[in-house]
Protein backbone atom coordinates (compact mmCIF):
# COMPACT_ATOMS: atom_id res chain seq x y z
CA UNK A 1 0.00 0.00 0.00
CA UNK A 2 1.21 3.03 -0.69
CA UNK A 3 -0.14 6.97 -1.56
CA UNK A 4 2.55 8.04 -3.98
CA UNK A 5 0.55 9.39 -7.51
CA UNK A 6 4.05 9.73 -8.97
CA UNK A 7 7.61 11.05 -9.57
CA UNK A 8 8.25 15.07 -10.72
CA UNK A 9 11.32 16.25 -11.91
CA UNK A 10 12.21 19.02 -10.07
CA UNK A 11 13.49 21.32 -12.90
CA UNK A 12 10.37 21.18 -15.21
CA UNK A 13 7.74 19.51 -13.70
CA UNK A 14 7.63 16.30 -15.89
CA UNK A 15 5.63 13.23 -14.43
CA UNK A 16 7.71 10.04 -14.19
CA UNK A 17 6.27 7.04 -13.37
CA UNK A 18 7.00 5.65 -9.80
CA UNK A 19 6.57 2.05 -10.06
CA UNK A 20 9.94 1.62 -12.03
CA UNK A 21 13.83 2.59 -11.42
CA UNK A 22 14.08 5.84 -11.69
CA UNK A 23 17.30 8.51 -11.40
CA UNK A 24 17.58 12.03 -12.82
CA UNK A 25 15.87 14.23 -15.31
CA UNK A 26 17.55 16.59 -17.18
CA UNK A 27 20.40 16.02 -15.10
CA UNK A 28 18.72 16.70 -12.15
CA UNK A 29 16.82 15.37 -9.04
CA UNK A 30 12.96 13.50 -8.74
CA UNK A 31 10.04 14.24 -6.33
CA UNK A 32 7.83 12.20 -5.24
CA UNK A 33 4.27 12.90 -4.94
CA UNK A 34 1.68 11.90 -2.87
CA UNK A 35 -2.00 11.80 -2.98
CA UNK A 36 -2.43 14.42 0.31
CA UNK A 37 -5.82 14.32 0.28
CA UNK A 38 -5.96 10.30 0.59
CA UNK A 39 -3.15 10.71 3.27
CA UNK A 40 -4.74 13.10 5.28
CA UNK A 41 -7.99 11.03 5.14
CA UNK A 42 -6.09 7.46 6.31
CA UNK A 43 -3.34 9.13 8.64
CA UNK A 44 -4.30 10.47 12.53
CA UNK A 45 -2.16 11.63 15.10
CA UNK A 46 -3.27 9.10 17.14
CA UNK A 47 -2.68 5.91 15.06
CA UNK A 48 1.09 7.65 14.29
CA UNK A 49 1.92 8.33 18.31
CA UNK A 50 0.76 4.41 18.40
CA UNK A 51 3.26 2.75 15.93
CA UNK A 52 7.20 2.06 16.96
CA UNK A 53 9.11 4.83 17.61
CA UNK A 54 10.94 4.66 14.02
CA UNK A 55 11.03 6.74 11.02
CA UNK A 56 8.19 4.00 9.14
CA UNK A 57 5.69 5.39 11.94
CA UNK A 58 4.62 7.99 8.91
CA UNK A 59 4.26 5.09 6.49
CA UNK A 60 1.51 6.94 4.64
CA UNK A 61 3.58 9.80 3.53
CA UNK A 62 6.74 7.26 2.75
CA UNK A 63 6.99 5.41 -0.49
CA UNK A 64 7.64 1.96 -0.11
CA UNK A 65 4.79 -0.51 -1.16
CA UNK A 66 5.37 -3.46 0.14
CA UNK A 67 6.20 -3.75 3.73
CA UNK A 68 8.32 -6.91 3.80
CA UNK A 69 11.05 -4.91 1.24
CA UNK A 70 12.28 -2.57 4.05
CA UNK A 71 15.84 -2.59 4.80
CA UNK A 72 15.35 -2.15 8.67
CA UNK A 73 17.70 -1.30 11.72
CA UNK A 74 14.95 0.55 13.90
CA UNK A 75 16.32 4.15 12.50
CA UNK A 76 14.23 7.44 13.58
CA UNK A 77 12.57 9.36 16.36
CA UNK A 78 16.09 10.66 17.29
CA UNK A 79 16.17 12.38 20.55
CA UNK A 80 14.73 16.16 20.99
CA UNK A 81 17.46 17.25 23.83
CA UNK A 82 17.24 20.86 25.82
CA UNK A 83 20.60 22.40 25.37
CA UNK A 84 20.21 25.52 28.20
CA UNK A 85 24.37 25.28 28.68
CA UNK A 86 24.97 25.67 25.16
CA UNK A 87 21.89 28.18 24.79
CA UNK A 88 23.88 30.19 27.08
CA UNK A 89 27.34 30.25 25.49
CA UNK A 90 25.76 31.28 21.84
CA UNK A 91 23.38 33.64 23.78
CA UNK A 92 20.00 31.66 23.55
CA UNK A 93 17.71 30.73 25.59
CA UNK A 94 15.40 28.07 23.77
CA UNK A 95 18.10 26.21 22.00
CA UNK A 96 17.46 22.02 21.16
CA UNK A 97 19.55 19.77 19.69
CA UNK A 98 17.84 17.04 17.26
CA UNK A 99 20.44 14.18 17.98
CA UNK A 100 21.29 11.76 14.83
CA UNK A 101 24.28 10.27 16.27
CA UNK A 102 22.25 7.65 18.35
CA UNK A 103 21.19 6.08 15.02
CA UNK A 104 21.91 3.24 13.31
CA UNK A 105 25.99 3.39 11.38
CA UNK A 106 26.06 6.76 13.88
CA UNK A 107 25.06 9.47 11.73
CA UNK A 108 21.33 10.58 9.90
CA UNK A 109 22.32 8.97 6.76
CA UNK A 110 20.67 5.63 7.62
CA UNK A 111 17.21 7.30 7.20
CA UNK A 112 17.90 8.00 3.38
CA UNK A 113 19.78 4.61 2.69
CA UNK A 114 17.12 2.69 4.82
CA UNK A 115 14.33 4.43 2.35
CA UNK A 116 16.62 3.96 -0.80
CA UNK A 117 17.93 0.33 0.04
CA UNK A 118 14.25 -0.49 0.90
CA UNK A 119 12.72 0.68 -2.71
CA UNK A 120 15.86 -0.79 -4.72
CA UNK A 121 14.94 -4.20 -3.19
CA UNK A 122 11.34 -3.33 -4.35
CA UNK A 123 12.23 -2.71 -7.72
CA UNK A 124 14.26 -5.80 -7.48
CA UNK A 125 17.53 -4.10 -7.52
CA UNK A 126 20.36 -6.72 -6.61
CA UNK A 127 23.86 -4.46 -6.57
CA UNK A 128 24.38 -0.72 -6.13
CA UNK A 129 27.14 1.55 -6.15
CA UNK A 130 28.08 5.01 -3.99
CA UNK A 131 30.47 7.35 -4.03
CA UNK A 132 30.28 8.77 -0.57
CA UNK A 133 32.29 11.46 1.49
CA UNK A 134 32.28 8.86 4.41
CA UNK A 135 28.70 8.14 6.20
CA UNK A 136 26.79 7.61 3.29
CA UNK A 137 29.17 4.49 2.70
CA UNK A 138 28.87 3.25 5.86
CA UNK A 139 25.09 3.55 5.60
CA UNK A 140 24.42 2.17 2.64
CA UNK A 141 27.04 -0.85 3.65
CA UNK A 142 25.07 -2.14 6.35
CA UNK A 143 21.41 -1.86 4.72
CA UNK A 144 22.83 -3.16 1.44
CA UNK A 145 24.13 -6.67 3.89
CA UNK A 146 20.29 -6.03 5.89
CA UNK A 147 19.01 -7.30 2.68
CA UNK A 148 21.49 -9.77 0.92
CA UNK A 149 22.16 -6.77 -1.55
CA UNK A 150 25.85 -6.69 -3.17
CA UNK A 151 27.25 -3.18 -2.22
CA UNK A 152 30.10 -1.25 -4.04
CA UNK A 153 31.37 1.74 -1.98
CA UNK A 154 33.85 4.87 -3.45
CA UNK A 155 35.21 7.18 -1.34
CA UNK A 156 38.47 9.76 -1.27
CA UNK A 157 41.79 8.56 0.12
CA UNK A 158 41.20 10.73 3.21
CA UNK A 159 37.88 9.64 3.98
CA UNK A 160 37.74 9.81 7.59
CA UNK A 161 39.17 5.65 9.27
CA UNK A 162 36.37 4.65 10.81
CA UNK A 163 34.18 5.31 6.74
CA UNK A 164 36.48 3.27 5.46
CA UNK A 165 36.44 0.26 8.06
CA UNK A 166 32.62 0.15 8.59
CA UNK A 167 32.11 -0.04 4.95
CA UNK A 168 34.19 -3.29 4.89
CA UNK A 169 33.05 -4.75 7.60
CA UNK A 170 29.55 -4.55 6.76
CA UNK A 171 30.46 -6.83 3.49
CA UNK A 172 30.78 -4.13 0.75
CA UNK A 173 33.50 -4.05 -1.81
CA UNK A 174 35.21 -0.72 -0.71
CA UNK A 175 37.62 1.33 -2.63
CA UNK A 176 39.93 4.56 -1.87
CA UNK A 177 39.65 7.04 -5.07
CA UNK A 178 42.49 9.73 -5.47
CA UNK A 179 40.01 12.62 -5.82
CA UNK A 180 37.45 14.48 -4.10
CA UNK A 181 33.40 12.30 -3.73
CA UNK A 182 32.43 14.26 -7.40
CA UNK A 183 35.72 12.20 -8.97
CA UNK A 184 34.38 8.88 -7.06
CA UNK A 185 30.61 9.82 -8.21
CA UNK A 186 32.29 9.57 -11.93
CA UNK A 187 33.82 5.93 -11.44
CA UNK A 188 29.97 4.88 -10.24
CA UNK A 189 28.67 6.62 -13.50
CA UNK A 190 31.02 5.28 -15.68
CA UNK A 191 30.67 2.13 -14.07
CA UNK A 192 26.90 0.92 -14.72
CA UNK A 193 27.41 -0.28 -18.52
CA UNK A 194 30.07 -2.46 -16.86
CA UNK A 195 29.16 -3.15 -13.56
CA UNK A 196 25.27 -3.16 -13.48
CA UNK A 197 25.14 -1.67 -10.72
CA UNK A 198 22.20 0.81 -9.58
CA UNK A 199 23.90 4.62 -8.45
CA UNK A 200 22.61 5.70 -4.97
CA UNK A 201 24.63 8.73 -5.27
CA UNK A 202 22.94 12.07 -3.38
CA UNK A 203 19.40 12.68 -4.99
CA UNK A 204 20.78 10.60 -8.28
CA UNK A 205 17.69 8.16 -7.18
CA UNK A 206 14.49 9.89 -5.62
CA UNK A 207 14.18 8.51 -2.48
CA UNK A 208 16.88 9.21 0.22
CA UNK A 209 15.01 12.41 -0.05
CA UNK A 210 11.90 10.73 1.69
CA UNK A 211 14.04 9.33 4.04
CA UNK A 212 16.02 12.78 5.41
CA UNK A 213 11.92 13.91 5.41
CA UNK A 214 11.16 11.88 8.10
CA UNK A 215 13.11 14.25 10.05
CA UNK A 216 10.96 16.88 9.37
CA UNK A 217 8.01 14.28 10.51
CA UNK A 218 9.56 13.98 13.84
CA UNK A 219 10.54 17.52 14.81
CA UNK A 220 7.11 18.51 14.18
CA UNK A 221 5.68 15.33 16.23
CA UNK A 222 8.51 16.01 19.02
CA UNK A 223 7.36 19.78 19.25
CA UNK A 224 3.14 18.75 19.31
CA UNK A 225 2.61 19.59 15.74
CA UNK A 226 4.22 22.97 16.17
CA UNK A 227 7.39 24.37 14.23
CA UNK A 228 10.39 26.24 15.92
CA UNK A 229 11.65 28.97 14.24
CA UNK A 230 15.10 28.40 13.26
CA UNK A 231 16.53 25.66 11.93
CA UNK A 232 20.16 25.15 11.39
CA UNK A 233 21.41 22.39 9.04
CA UNK A 234 25.08 21.29 8.03
CA UNK A 235 25.06 20.96 4.16
CA UNK A 236 26.71 18.78 1.96
CA UNK A 237 24.35 17.23 -0.58
CA UNK A 238 21.56 19.27 0.95
CA UNK A 239 19.28 16.25 1.00
CA UNK A 240 18.31 16.57 4.85
CA UNK A 241 17.26 20.37 4.32
CA UNK A 242 15.26 19.84 1.43
CA UNK A 243 13.09 17.07 2.79
CA UNK A 244 12.75 18.71 5.63
CA UNK A 245 11.19 21.65 4.22
CA UNK A 246 9.19 18.89 1.94
CA UNK A 247 7.37 17.10 5.28
CA UNK A 248 6.67 20.64 6.42
CA UNK A 249 4.58 21.45 3.08
CA UNK A 250 2.90 17.93 3.15
CA UNK A 251 1.96 18.31 7.05
CA UNK A 252 0.60 22.03 6.49
CA UNK A 253 -0.99 20.39 3.31
CA UNK A 254 -2.94 17.38 5.45
CA UNK A 255 -3.81 20.21 8.29
CA UNK A 256 -1.91 18.68 10.73
CA UNK A 257 0.62 22.00 11.76
CA UNK A 258 -0.62 23.78 14.50
CA UNK A 259 -0.41 27.25 13.48
CA UNK A 260 1.18 29.08 10.06
CA UNK A 261 4.73 29.87 11.53
CA UNK A 262 7.19 28.16 8.93
CA UNK A 263 10.97 27.67 10.60
CA UNK A 264 13.49 29.68 8.97
CA UNK A 265 15.93 27.43 7.21
CA UNK A 266 19.54 27.93 7.59
CA UNK A 267 22.44 25.77 5.45
CA UNK A 268 25.12 25.47 7.03
CA UNK A 269 29.08 25.05 5.62
CA UNK A 270 32.37 25.71 6.22
CA UNK A 271 34.49 28.36 4.79
CA UNK A 272 36.74 25.69 3.45
CA UNK A 273 34.11 24.02 1.10
CA UNK A 274 31.08 26.19 0.93
CA UNK A 275 29.42 26.30 -2.33
CA UNK A 276 25.89 27.05 -1.18
CA UNK A 277 26.51 29.82 0.74
CA UNK A 278 28.66 31.40 -1.68
CA UNK A 279 26.00 31.44 -4.34
CA UNK A 280 23.19 31.99 -1.59
CA UNK A 281 25.51 35.54 -0.82
CA UNK A 282 25.75 35.94 -4.76
CA UNK A 283 22.12 36.13 -4.89
CA UNK A 284 22.26 32.90 -7.55
CA UNK A 285 19.76 29.50 -7.75
CA UNK A 286 22.42 27.87 -9.02
CA UNK A 287 25.75 27.20 -7.11
CA UNK A 288 29.45 27.30 -9.25
CA UNK A 289 31.76 24.29 -8.06
CA UNK A 290 33.78 25.28 -5.20
CA UNK A 291 37.67 25.08 -5.56
CA UNK A 292 40.37 23.21 -3.29
CA UNK A 293 37.34 21.95 -0.91
CA UNK A 294 38.83 21.18 2.35
CA UNK A 295 37.40 20.69 5.63
CA UNK A 296 37.41 18.41 8.45
CA UNK A 297 33.97 17.81 8.16
CA UNK A 298 34.46 15.22 5.28
CA UNK A 299 30.19 15.06 5.12
CA UNK A 300 30.26 19.09 3.96
CA UNK A 301 32.98 18.08 1.68
CA UNK A 302 30.81 18.45 -1.71
CA UNK A 303 31.98 20.69 -4.09
CA UNK A 304 29.74 20.41 -6.48
CA UNK A 305 25.32 19.59 -5.24
CA UNK A 306 22.82 18.42 -8.06
CA UNK A 307 20.65 19.77 -6.11
CA UNK A 308 21.46 23.52 -5.53
CA UNK A 309 18.51 24.57 -7.01
CA UNK A 310 16.43 22.68 -4.07
CA UNK A 311 18.53 23.60 -1.26
CA UNK A 312 18.70 27.41 -2.44
CA UNK A 313 15.01 27.24 -2.46
CA UNK A 314 14.14 26.08 0.51
CA UNK A 315 16.40 28.62 2.33
CA UNK A 316 14.78 31.29 0.20
CA UNK A 317 11.44 30.58 0.43
CA UNK A 318 11.49 30.05 4.63
CA UNK A 319 12.80 33.23 4.59
CA UNK A 320 16.14 31.84 5.81
CA UNK A 321 19.83 31.91 4.83
CA UNK A 322 22.83 29.48 3.36
CA UNK A 323 26.34 30.77 5.58
CA UNK A 324 29.44 29.25 6.36
CA UNK A 325 31.70 29.37 9.59
CA UNK A 326 35.31 29.36 9.79
CA UNK A 327 36.97 26.41 9.23
CA UNK A 328 38.53 26.37 13.07
CA UNK A 329 35.10 27.66 14.80
CA UNK A 330 33.57 25.01 13.90
CA UNK A 331 35.85 22.73 14.91
CA UNK A 332 35.77 24.90 18.34
CA UNK A 333 32.26 25.10 18.58
CA UNK A 334 31.70 21.11 18.01
CA UNK A 335 34.51 20.10 21.26
CA UNK A 336 32.62 23.16 23.27
CA UNK A 337 29.61 21.51 22.71
CA UNK A 338 30.14 18.06 23.50
CA UNK A 339 32.01 19.32 26.67
CA UNK A 340 29.13 21.77 27.71
CA UNK A 341 26.22 18.81 27.13
CA UNK A 342 28.04 15.93 26.83
CA UNK A 343 26.78 14.77 23.25
CA UNK A 344 28.49 13.53 20.35
CA UNK A 345 29.02 16.62 17.71
CA UNK A 346 30.20 15.90 14.29
CA UNK A 347 32.72 18.24 13.00
CA UNK A 348 29.93 18.94 10.70
CA UNK A 349 27.25 20.17 13.06
CA UNK A 350 30.62 22.50 14.65
CA UNK A 351 29.13 24.55 10.92
CA UNK A 352 25.99 25.01 12.13
CA UNK A 353 27.17 26.50 15.56
CA UNK A 354 30.06 28.41 14.39
CA UNK A 355 26.80 29.86 11.76
CA UNK A 356 24.66 30.12 15.05
CA UNK A 357 27.17 32.55 16.15
CA UNK A 358 27.57 34.71 13.68
CA UNK A 359 23.96 34.96 13.47
CA UNK A 360 23.26 35.74 17.07
CA UNK A 361 25.78 38.65 16.57
CA UNK A 362 24.29 40.28 13.62
CA UNK A 363 20.89 39.87 15.33
CA UNK A 364 19.55 37.88 12.53
CA UNK A 365 18.42 35.64 15.87
CA UNK A 366 16.60 36.95 18.71
CA UNK A 367 17.53 35.07 21.83
CA UNK A 368 14.20 33.92 22.36
CA UNK A 369 13.33 32.39 19.74
CA UNK A 370 13.37 28.25 19.45
CA UNK A 371 15.74 26.86 17.77
CA UNK A 372 16.92 23.49 16.60
CA UNK A 373 20.07 22.15 15.21
CA UNK A 374 20.91 18.78 13.90
CA UNK A 375 23.71 16.87 15.43
CA UNK A 376 23.69 14.94 11.96
CA UNK A 377 26.68 11.84 13.14
CA UNK A 378 28.72 11.00 15.47
CA UNK A 379 31.96 12.44 17.18
CA UNK A 380 33.45 8.73 17.32
CA UNK A 381 33.49 8.30 13.67
CA UNK A 382 36.19 10.93 14.11
CA UNK A 383 38.92 9.75 15.57
CA UNK A 384 41.59 11.26 13.44
CA UNK A 385 40.07 14.87 13.68
CA UNK A 386 38.68 14.92 17.62
CA UNK A 387 42.03 13.67 18.30
CA UNK A 388 44.73 15.82 16.27
CA UNK A 389 45.63 17.29 19.49
CA UNK A 390 47.42 14.52 20.80
CA UNK A 391 46.05 12.80 23.52
CA UNK A 392 48.18 14.29 26.66
CA UNK A 393 49.74 11.34 29.37
CA UNK A 394 46.73 10.33 31.99
CA UNK A 395 48.11 10.13 34.78
CA UNK A 396 47.39 7.41 37.33
CA UNK A 397 45.02 8.77 40.55
CA UNK A 398 47.91 8.84 43.49
CA UNK A 399 46.11 11.41 46.00
CA UNK A 400 43.72 13.45 46.42
CA UNK A 401 45.24 16.73 45.86
CA UNK A 402 47.09 15.26 42.47
CA UNK A 403 43.12 15.13 41.43
CA UNK A 404 42.65 18.93 40.39
C1 LIG B 1 26.37 13.64 4.80
C2 LIG B 1 26.51 14.41 6.03
C3 LIG B 1 26.09 15.74 6.10
C4 LIG B 1 25.51 16.47 4.92
O1 LIG B 1 24.24 15.97 4.62
P1 LIG B 1 23.50 16.32 3.28
O2 LIG B 1 22.10 15.89 3.47
O3 LIG B 1 24.21 15.60 2.19
O4 LIG B 1 23.60 17.80 3.10
C5 LIG B 1 26.16 16.39 7.31
N1 LIG B 1 26.66 15.77 8.42
C6 LIG B 1 27.09 14.50 8.38
C7 LIG B 1 27.62 13.88 9.64
C8 LIG B 1 27.02 13.76 7.19
O5 LIG B 1 27.43 12.49 7.18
Amino acid sequence: MSYVTHLEAAIDGTRLAFDELQTLHEGRPLWVRYDLEAVGAAMTKQAVADRAPTMWRYKELLPVVDESKIATLGEGMSPMLRCDRLGAALGLRDLWVKDESQLPTGSFKSRGLAMAISRANELGVERVAIPTAGNAGGAMAAYAARVGMEAYVFMPADTPIVNQYEAAYYGAKAFLVDGLINDCGAIVREGIPHMGWFDVSTLKEPYRIEGKKTMGLELAEQFDWSLPDVILYPTGGGTGLIGMWKAFAELAEIGWLADERRPRMVSCQSDGCAPISTAWEAGNRFAEPFPDATTAASGLRVPVAVGDFMILDAVNESGGQARSCPEQSLLDWARRGAELEGIAFAPETGACLGVLEMLVAEKAIDPDERVVVFNTGAAQKYVEVIGTEPLPQLPTPTDWDALG
